[in-house]
């Protein structure tokens, strides 16, 4: 099963994603491909796979993408071939952003999509500054994209407020859980 956890940015996907993989070895994280620089502590083929501009265009070209965007300069891609090699008691999380989800809904009608939302926009604010490794323009960017980000909620099955990483955890393992069981 493919599992989508989208939402604003700075929103703590990465955060709940990170905890679930932790708590559930037969959950596994589908690496996107990018083309921004990667940050201290960051591995290329385990956190992103970090490409150019010129091979992120002909990989589009190509049509080897699932679905791509531009988030806040730089371009981010699922790749058709991690989703397409899921088989149906596996779990595969996409952490993307809230306009690629859309597009793996079209393409994998079956995939959960869960949108994760923040309990009020000071809060996104806050945690965008507490991240730290954006210029000021930057932080701009997503604060104001993270306000737009919120009319896209309609588009997804469930709606997670999120509180408290471990509760935002139990509730989007027992979304998964439940699907599975059906
Ligand atoms: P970051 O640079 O902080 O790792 O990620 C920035 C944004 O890009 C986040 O909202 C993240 O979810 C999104 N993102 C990461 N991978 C993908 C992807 O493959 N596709 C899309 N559409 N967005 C992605």
């Amino acid at each position: 099963m493919i599992v989508v956890v989208s939402g604003p940015g700075g929103v703590g996907k990465s955060t709940v994603v990170a905890e679930l993989l932790r708590r559930y070895p037969d959950m596994q994280r589908s690496i996107s491909v990018t083309t921004r620089a990667p940050r201290p502590g960051e591995v290329d083929g385990i956190d992103y796979h970090f490409v150019t501009e010129e091979q992120f265009t002909d990989w589009i070209d190509k049509g080897l993408f699932a679905e791509y965007a531009n988030v806040c300069g730089h371009r981010y891609g699922t790749l058709k071939s991690s989703l397409e090699a899921v088989r149906p008691q596996e779990i595969l999380v996409l952490t993307i952003d809230i306009h690629g989800g859309p597009s793996i809904k079209r393409l994998f009608p079956g995939a959960l999509m869960i949108f994760l939302k923040p309990p009020d926009v000071m809060e996104l604010e806050r945690r965008l500054e507490c991240r730290g490794s954006e210029t000021p323009e930057e932080m701009a960017e997503r604060i104001e994209l993270g306000h737009y980000e919120m009319t896209f909620a309609k588009d997804y099955d469930y709606m997670v407020t999120n509180r408290h990483l471990e509760t935002t955890v139990d509730i989007v393992d027992s979304i998964i859980r439940s699907v599975l069981r059906r």
